[in-house]
């Protein structure tokens, strides 16, 4: 191909130089190749992997993004979804469909962010690369769906994949402090069954091969980065290459498959030189072996997935369409074989599929975001890639944490290629300057680009502070409430305190209370056996009296009765008297009578009153004596 490179000239580094990590520690045998002119660097390590980690079947996991509308003629309505579930039913009224519901990992709406998207899909696959294991993103769906804006998107409000990916590569390498890290990417795309290094156009058809360490593009650069500005610079530098490479063809982007990898080698930080030197001491043949481990993240730009016949294209571009539909229909058919558990799988029938290899039922976690569009006209894409989607969410992987021992041979012949590779650099970098006009155009170009990376960098960072701020001052809200509870604890300790002080005081008051109501009772006890034997005593004193009393009573009772009775026997003896006196009286009178009676009657009446009378006077006489 003959192509130029925009912008920055590649410099490629070598492992050995120009990095802040200790590059000794992970240059290997077998590294460095020669490629076109340059030092390249092939993205496998030679050593055969060896894993600690037992590898745990793990399903490729499948994300819906659905775009906002972009235009007044997209007529909206055509899914229905449920975010939190994972939901998704698409409607097509004019050819409705068996299957029509899907459920997914996580469905992202129109409302969706990019953090949202990474949080999501992404967000645990790079902390998976940085422990060892290999990673993949996919961005699936036809042209316009949205697969470059959710991946490689640099606009600083809206922030891709890719970029957030190696942020979080550098920034989480960076807080670790017990291991070092050396990071390196690569960029190439599939077009029509080519793969071009984008890094390095002159590279525009090499092959993939595969060795111990798994499947590889041979000879594709792989620079070291050591800050997201000098990644971001690869990135565009790579997409520089591609529209131009495009354009130099007259082709258009969503015709390639685009990837990018970045392989995070991280060995152990030494805490002092005694650790490194024994960690170091070369064998006796000479060879250093270290453990490293090696997480790969491929992160993959699809062609659009839209069908030949309705892109109505001819000539080249149905050539081109023939072949994104080659290698898309092969992904289709390997991801259906996998997802069947099919005995063979035909990886080795497309480029893409040969890559992606390791990605689909192999040794990696795989997200795939599935780019859509709620948009009527293109309900067929949709169905399809929605179909696609559901066959992937099918296929598990087996990923394996890829532990190497990697070996350090400082030979002649490493450090005469790494002199060759730097007078090669140099030469570029002569041959670039030998212009004015291009050396300032260049520095414009950079000076621009420069200006873009510091706004994504500050995006990043802004985004970043943003969610540090966001959780400081949760912490700060959660510090307040402990700091409120810990005052109300000491509050609620002190009215405790308090509340105890007074109880004491209450029982204290109250045992005095007890101890003088114990005390009164007992006096009052004391003085009602007093009262109950005075009482006693003066019941006694007075019964003595009544009985005193009585005796006296009664003696003076019996003092009256007999005086009484002597009355009565006096008054008795004078009545006697007395009748003893009439008796005599009356004696004497009937003597009288019987005198009477006995001289002759001298008056009549008297003769015959005088027997009557002289017999009641006798009766009269009886009577008294008596
Ligand atoms: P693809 O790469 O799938 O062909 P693009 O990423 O180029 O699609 O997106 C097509 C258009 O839609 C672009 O103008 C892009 O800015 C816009 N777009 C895609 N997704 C979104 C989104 N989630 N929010 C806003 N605009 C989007
Ligand atoms: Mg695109």
């Amino acid at each position: 191909m003959n192509s130029r490179i925009p912008g920055r000239p590649i410099s490629t580094p070598s492992p050995l130089v120009g990095s802040s990590l200790d590059e000794g520690a992970f240059s290997e045998r077998g590294l460095l190749e020669r490629n076109s002119g340059s030092v390249m660097l092939r993205s496998s390590m030679p050593t055969p992997p060896k894993s600690k980690h037992e590898g745990e079947i793990e399903k490729v996991k499948v994300y819906a993004r659905i775009r906002p509308a972009l235009r007044d003629d997209e007529t909206p309505g055509a899914l229905v979804w449920s975010e939190d579930d994972g939901q998704l039913t698409i409607f097509r009224p004019e050819a409705p469909v068996p299957q029509s519901d899907f459920v997914f990992d996580k469905v992202l709406g129109p409302g969706a962010s990019q953090a949202d998207v990474y949080a999501a899909a992404v967000s645990d696959v790079v902390a998976d690369v940085l422990r060892g294991y290999n990673g993949t993103i996919l961005a699936y769906g036809q042209t316009g769906a949205g697969k470059t804006y959710t991946l490689g998107n640099t606009a600083p409000d809206a922030i891709g994949m890719i970029p957030r990916a190696a942020a979080e590569l550098f920034s989480a390498a960076a807080r670790d402090a017990l291991h070092m890290y050396r990071i390196t990417m690569s960029y190439i795309q599939i077009y029509m069954e080519m793969i071009q290094d984008l890094l390095n156009p002159a590279a525009d058809n090499l092959p993939i091969r595969e060795d111990a360490g798994g499947v590889f593009v041979a000879g594709a650069c792989e620079v070291q980065v050591t800050s997201l500005e000098e990644c971001l610079h690869y990135l565009e530098l790579g997409e520089q290459n591609r529209v131009f490479a495009f354009t130099h063809l007259n082709a258009h982007s969503s015709r390639s498959h685009a990837v990018v990898m970045l392989t995070a080698v991280k060995s152990r930080k030494y805490l002092n030189n005694e650790e490194r030197a024994q960690a170091e001491a070369p064998d006796q043949d000479g060879v250093v072996t270290q453990r490293v481990t090696v997480g790969k993240l491929y992160m993959v730009d699809l062609a659009g997935s839209e069908r030949l016949k309705k892109s109505k294209s001819v000539g080249l571009r149905a050539t081109e369409a023939r072949s994104i539909n080659l290698s898309l229909t092969m992904l289709g058919m390997c991801i259906s074989a996998r997802a069947q558990d099919s005995p063979h799988v035909p990886f080795r029938d497309s480029k893409l599929t040969r890559l992606l290899q390791e990605s689909l039922g192999g040794n990696a976690k795989t997200s795939l975001i599935l780019c859509l569009s709620d948009v009527r006209q293109h309900a067929d894409e949709s169905l399809q890639s929605l179909q696609f989607g559901a066959r992937a969410s099918r296929v598990c992987n087996k990923p394996v944490v890829n532990e190497r021992l990697q070996m350090r041979q400082l030979t002649a012949e490493l450090l005469a290629a790494l002199e060759e590779g730097n007078e090669r650099t140099n030469g570029l970098e002569q041959a670039l300057s030998q212009t004015k006009e291009e050396r300032d155009a260049l520095q414009a170009a950079l000076a621009r680009e420069r200006a873009r990376t510091a706004a994504i960098v500050d995006a990043l960072r802004a985004e970043a502070q943003a969610k540090d701020e966001q959780a400081a001052a949760k912490l700060a809200e959660q510090a307040e409430l402990l700091s409120e509870h810990v005052q109300q604890l000491g509050q609620v300790q002190q009215q405790q305190g308090q509340l105890e002080l007074e109880v004491a005081k209450l029982r204290a008051e109250q045992h005095v209370r007890e101890e003088f109501h114990r005390k009164e009772v007992a006096e009052l006890q004391q003085r009602l056996a007093e009262l109950h034997a005075a009482a006693a005593a003066e019941r006694r004193a007075m019964e003595a009296e009544a009985r005193s009393q009585h005796a006296r009573l009664t003696a003076a009772a019996q003092q009256q009765t007999a005086a009484l009775s002597s009355q009565l026997a006096q008054e008795r003896a004078a009545a006697r008297e007395h009748a003893a006196s009439i008796h005599l009286a009356l004696t004497r009178l009937q003597r009288a009578l019987g005198e009477l009676v006995s001289m002759p009657p001298s008056v009549e009446d008297g003769g015959g009153g005088s027997s009557g009378g002289g017999n009641a006077s006798g009766s009269h006489a009886r009577s008294y004596a008596e």
